[in-house]
């Protein structure tokens, strides 16, 4: 479901085996990380190993809740952007530690805050099957 209609771009997968679990994952409604084998650590930017013991890392689901850790509003877009602007380009600090890099839509630009609770929303990339894109709304 798209909350409105910030662009889609699409994601290069299969381009980066690091990544393309993340992507499939959220075309399935699903926000996975991965995460030690190990020593349980979030591993974000996603790695094979992870950075502190070298153990594998495996793809998990995770609650798909934080926060707003910081925020910027983009009033010049380039490209896919550039008749969408303004739009909001934001750190999440997941539940589980790890912050990730998103849009915040479904809000006005100036109604978000940093420390304000988001949870995960998946906007489908209708050229490309089984792909979304994970972006936050006000939980
Ligand atoms: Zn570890």
């Amino acid at each position: 479901m798209t909350l409105d209609d910030t662009p889609l771009p699409t994601p290069e997968v299969g381009f980066d085996v690091d990544t393309e679990p993340y992507w499939r994952g959220a075309g399935e409604g699903r926000l996975v990380l991965p995460r030690c084998d190990e020593c349980g650590t979030y591993v974000w930017i996603p790695r094979p190993y992870c950075p502190l013991d070298l153990s594998p890392t495996r793809w998990v689901e995770v609650s798909g809740r934080g926060s707003v850790y910081s925020h910027s509003t983009v009033h010049r877009g380039e490209r896919l952007y550039a008749k969408r602007a303004p739009f909001v380009l934001a750190y999440v600090e997941l539940d589980e530690g790890p912050r990730i890099m998103t849009n915040i839509v479904g809000c006005p630009p100036d109604a978000v805050t940093i420390g304000m609770p988001v949870r995960v929303v998946f906007d489908a990339v209708e050229e490309t099957m089984g792909i979304a894109i994970p972006r936050f709304t006000p939980a």
